[in-house]
């Protein structure tokens, strides 16, 4: 539905008149509009309409139903690693490109599926943002990053975090129901109850006595497994185990016997617990204080929730980050400022994932990009041997770092990424039913168009959608403008062999290919990624072993060979030290010589006592 707003509505005027009194403040600084009139006017005309549409509302009589809208974020694009939505869809952050598959396999099919492990509607909604616009900011990068690992290295506060956030309600969301004047008195309760949780969080987020005062004690009384720990009942206690007990110092004074070892207090651990009760006394006291004014006046604390719901979403987030890590030996990546990027053995963290719970394994593989020397990497191989997957580990891993989160390689050295690409072959994405070749030229137009040197390019069988020769010789326009012009980080995965020549030509192209292993009876596909092209297709192998008549697999190997011969012609007049003269002719002519075998080869094949009328019209259309 379309609707119209005049034109008075974003006028300057106007805007910081509606904003003032929507966010109840004399001035609009700290807001980020100066200096942008524009999102100025287009934050006031969003909070307008939003007005008028409220006021209709059956809830929103009061004209209270826009309370909870108390601020605003201004924020660039390019202030993040930007995803369009083309590569959103094909990464498969989100949702999977195809339905049915989700629906058949057991495992996760996107990365949000695979990654979420959130144990609240907070932390699951944040997560979410955070994979949609990854940073770019290495500072802010690392500042995530050190705090997954800090709870990587953390696995009993790790776990006790977790069990915490799961008693605690979405704040959000219930924040929003009761500034909106919908929250039954029960939600009011359940707000109640999450709040008082939030001080046990706290607990677990301020450093604990035992790296301070530990090692001085184990020092001291040179009992190394010495421990100084907490519990509910007993509050702090200093550990040592029977064959210890010997050692421990006068002044401990013993508080619990256990079988294997006793417990004891000092005098400064009662003094340190002292100090953290009466801490905890505030806390509780603060809590109770907003107990009352919850009751009072909830709504007036709207933002101050929301505060914290953001705070528990992030530590929701990062606690279930470094659980991945944990649970899935995903490692630290380093943020480079040189150019080059190193993958050492990287998984595909959906596939692996796929493929542990049918009880398989992932077969990692590197990947070097280096600037001036390898900036463009063409993938051969047969089909199902794992090129797209080596594309779609890649830019997973470089955004996973990018949103803080360990990564699935041994080792990641990787420069910031401004913007990622994806683009696959319109024939893989033919269920989308629209005129495809057209689809993926323009999706392909638009990487030529923003692509930096900072950009990371996933090409998927691009130049598929048409016929061979239109195919390749696009394909090989865009590879070779990619490389003068652009200097994009760029994995191509393509059947064209053709194009494989183009390393011989440009200095900082490479090829790889992902290996496979032919035996009488099937082949294995090795999924590793190796230097050099391959060295043949192997799509007529596949087809013998699917069972296609001797003959048609005979003439098939034939044609295939005079193709090649014209292959070879052809790369000769694309390549500038190539002789220059053009077989055309030769060219048109083989390809017609093909095509007319293969009817030929049909029209033997097909049953004609079997044929109806109508089927052999179909079969000649077909042709
Ligand atoms: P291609 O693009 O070369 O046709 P894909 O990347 O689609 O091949 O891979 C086909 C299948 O092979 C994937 O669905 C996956 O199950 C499996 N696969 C791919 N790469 C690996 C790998 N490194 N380790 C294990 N299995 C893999
Ligand atoms: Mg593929």
């Amino acid at each position: 539905m379309e609707s119209h707003l005049e034109d008075w509505i974003f006028q300057r005027e106007y805007a910081e008149r509606i904003l003032r009194e929507q966010f109840d403040v004399a001035e609009l600084t700290g807001f980020g509009f100066d200096d942008r009139p524009q999102a100025l006017s287009a934050a006031g005309a969003i909070v307008h309409y939003l007005r008028e549409n409220a006021a209709r509302g059956d809830d929103a009589a009061n004209g209270d139903a826009l309370r909870h809208l108390d601020r605003v974020r201004y924020y660039e694009l390019r202030n993040s690693l930007v995803l369009d939505p083309v590569s959103v869809r094909n990464l498969e952050l989100l949702a999977p490109i195809f339905l049915e598959e989700s629906t058949r396999s057991p495992g996760p099919t996107t990365l949000i599926a695979a990654l979420d492990v959130t144990v609240t509607g907070m932390g699951a909604r944040l997560l979410r943002s955070w994979l949609l616009r990854p940073l770019i900011d290495p500072e802010a990068i690392e500042a995530r990053l050190a705090a997954v690992t800090h709870l990587v290295q953390q696995t009993v506060v790790r776990g006790e975090i977790r069990k915490e956030l799961k008693g605690i309600l979405d704040l959000e969301r219930l924040t929003g129901r009761i500034t909106l004047g919908l929250a039954a008195p029960r939600e009011l309760v359940a707000l109640r109850k999450s709040l008082t949780q939030l001080p046990v969080l706290k607990n677990f987020l301020t450093p604990p006595p035992a790296g301070a005062m530990e090692e001085r004690e184990r020092k001291r009384s040179g009992i190394g497994s010495l421990k100084i720990r907490y519990n509910q009942i007993f509050g702090y206690y200093i550990e040592i185990s029977k064959p210890n007990l010997h050692l421990a110092p006068a002044d401990y004074e013993r508080k619990q016997t256990l079988v294997n070892a006793e417990r004891f207090t000092s005098t400064e651990l009662r003094e340190y617990e002292r100090k953290i009760l009466a801490a905890d006394e505030r806390i509780l006291e603060i809590e109770r204080q907003l107990f009352i004014d919850v009751r009072s006046s909830v709504a007036s604390q709207a933002a101050r929730l929301r505060r914290t719901a953001a705070a528990v979403a992030q530590l929701d987030v990062l606690t279930s980050f470094a659980k991945l890590a944990a649970d899935r030996g995903y490692s630290r990546p380093e943020l480079s400022s040189a150019g080059e990027l190193l993958i050492i053995a990287g998984r595909h963290p959906v596939i692996e994932e796929l493929l542990r719970q049918k009880g398989e394994r992932f077969v990692p593989n590197d990947l070097c990009f280096e600037p001036g020397r390898q900036q463009l990497l063409l993938i051969t191989g047969p089909n199902m041997g794992g090129k797209s997957t080596y594309l779609r580990q890649s830019a997973l891993i470089v955004l996973m770092a990018q949103i803080g989160s360990f990564v699935p390689a041994r080792q990641a050295k990787l420069p910031i990424t401004d913007r990622i690409f994806t683009r696959i072959g319109a024939s893989d994405n033919l269920a989308r039913g629209r005129s495809t070749f057209l689809v993926e030229m323009s999706e392909v137009a638009a990487i030529l168009n923003h692509a930096t040197p900072a950009s990371l390019v996933l090409l998927d069988e691009v130049g598929r959608g048409t016929a061979t020769f239109d195919g390749l010789s696009i394909a090989w326009a865009v590879v070779e403008h990619l490389q003068k012009h652009i200097r994009a980080r760029t994995l191509f995965a393509t059947h064209y062999h053709e194009l494989t020549e183009l390393a011989d030509l440009l200095p900082a192209v490479k090829n790889v290919h992902v290996s496979a292993k032919e035996t009488p009876s099937e082949i294995i596909f090795l999924r590793r990624v190796e230097p050099g092209s391959a060295d043949k297709s192997y799509g007529i192998e596949v087809a013998r072993l699917a069972g296609l008549p001797h003959s048609v697999i005979k003439r098939a190997r034939e044609v295939l060979k005079r193709h090649e011969q014209s292959e070879h012609e052809l790369s000769e007049t694309l390549s500038p030290v190539g002789s220059g003269t053009a077989h055309k002719n030769g060219n048109q002519e083989v390809l017609f010589t093909a095509l007319d075998h293969q009817v030929l080869e049909k029209l033997r094949g097909a049953d004609l006592d079997q044929l109806k009328p109508l089927d052999a019209l179909n079969l000649l259309a077909h042709r």
